[in-house]
């Protein structure tokens, strides 16, 4: 049998954790080539928010997260919905996320959280030096707003957390307040904080159109391909396409909300799901936005992409086969112009992208339990962007076995 060739790391996703992963393994001389399906609109990496969310610590699993739920999933296009047809499928993952909202493991996904943050943070940094990317950020900082005194009371202990964890913030308790901040709000936002050190992409598609750029003028190669099996050997890991076989001596699994199904080929059970979410872009001269707006109560953000608009946000469990329901986003967009009566709503964009959650709102970063030579960087969620850079950190130096700087335990594949 002829000798085959085995590359030195596959990486399969050429999303925001698979390119930093990437480009972080090429720094440590390591020979890389990534592997992606040859077409991908629903890629959530180049059609998010685009923020680098770093004071965003609070796991999605928060005590009483689910008294709350009920009253939101009577609106079918309310701000969480599960489609009929996927109730029965999404129930043990819901009973898993449950659990995961339990004052004790609420407490420790918190701490994992902030840990993964700060090291992203940081990362961060270091990538956009080292991609000469300033140009491609927004440091505007968001406003988090709340709409009355009730709602922003039971913010408080939420910002207490986060004072804990050294987050920075500043609470606003009156409509000028946050006007001078963000003018053209309606009143009834009567409370706010806001977070000055979170970062906003220009757009996340020229993002990581600049962080691909940079790993293929280093060297790096992107082939298309759809992976449907891992086969690992005593020699290497090979990875089975449609009519081709690749081998690798490593292999980072970084296919987003598809990355349980590979996962799954050598043995690995891990309870990923998808948390569909819907946005409008709109064009230039849509509104004059300031800084990045969440609405947190009603479920979504507004926010600058490309001198344009971004509305967009909401949970639908619904797996990864139904069409979308672009209902969603009309809301969306009703609601912002309530909010934002100057809101200029017309020529709009819409989409729906998968964001990869794992129950208890960490993603999984660790080597697989069946095959050291495989490792996973997936399921972050809501925060792939914002975590991205620090990801990647930590898989390069997982895969080349130096030390780490953050206790990794919380991040394991075993932990479900
Ligand atoms: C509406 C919305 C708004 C969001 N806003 C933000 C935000 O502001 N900040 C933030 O931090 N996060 C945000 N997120 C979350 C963020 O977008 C995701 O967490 C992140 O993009 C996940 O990146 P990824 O690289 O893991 O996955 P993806 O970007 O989905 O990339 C996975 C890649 O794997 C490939 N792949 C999958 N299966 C295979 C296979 N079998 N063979 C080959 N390739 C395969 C896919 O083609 C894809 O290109 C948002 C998400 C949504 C939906």
């Amino acid at each position: 049998m002829a000798d085959r060739h085995v590359q030195d790391v596959i990486v399969i996703g050429a999303g925001i954790v698979g390119i930093c992963s990437a480009l972080a393994l090429q720094s440590r001389g390591r020979s890389v080539l990534i592997l992606d399906r040859p077409q991908m609109s629903q890629r959530a990496s180049e059609m998010n928010a685009g923020a680098f969310a770093f004071s965003d610590i609070e796991p999605l699993a928060t005590p009483g997260i689910m008294r709350k739920a009920p009253k939101w999933l009577l609106d079918p296009l309310g701000p969480l919905s599960i489609p009929p047809s996927y109730a029965i499928k999404i129930a043990p993952w819901m009973l898993r996320f449950w659990r995961a909202s339990w004052p004790d493991r609420h407490q420790l996904a918190l701490n994992a959280q902030a840990s993964l943050m700060e090291v992203s943070q940081s990362a961060l940094k270091v990538l956009v030096a080292d991609v000469d990317g300033e140009e491609l950020l927004q440091r505007e900082g968001q406003l988090q707003l709340f709409e009355g005194e009730r709602e922003y009371r039971a913010s408080l202990p939420v910002w207490q957390r986060r004072r804990e964890h050294g987050v920075r913030f500043e609470l606003l308790e009156t409509p000028d307040a946050i006007a001078a901040y963000q003018p053209g709000l309606d009143p009834r936002f009567s409370h706010a904080g806001f977070t000055p050190d979170w970062i906003n992409s220009c757009d996340p598609a020229r993002w990581l159109d600049r962080l691909r750029t940079t790993f293929l003028a280093r060297g790096g190669e992107i082939f298309a391909g759809d992976v449907k099996t891992l086969i690992p050997d005593e020699a290497c890991v090979s990875i089975r396409l449609e009519g081709k076989d690749l081998s690798a001596k490593q292999v980072i699994v970084c296919a987003g909300a598809w990355s349980h199904h590979i996962a799954r080929t050598i043995g690995d059970r891990i309870p990923l799901e998808t948390e569909r979410g819907y946005n409008t872009t709109l064009p230039q001269g849509a509104f004059d936005l300031k800084t990045h707006l969440s609405f947190s109560g009603h479920g979504f953000v507004v926010t600058k992409i490309n001198g344009g608009v971004r509305v967009g946000g909401a949970v639908e469990l619904g797996g990864l086969d139904l069409e979308p329901n672009y209902k969603r986003s009309e809301i969306l967009l009703k609601k912002a112009q309530s909010f934002l009566p100057e809101l200029k709503a017309d020529g709009g964009r819409q989409w729906m992208g998968f964001r990869p959650s794992l129950p208890d709102s960490l993603p999984v970063i660790d080597r697989s339990p069946n095959d050291r030579r495989v490792l996973y960087a997936f399921g972050h969620g809501h925060l792939g962007l914002t975590q991205s850079a620090g990801t990647a950190e930590l898989v390069a130096a997982l895969a080349s076995d130096t030390s780490i700087p953050i206790d990794m335990s919380a991040f394991s594949a075993r932990r479900f």
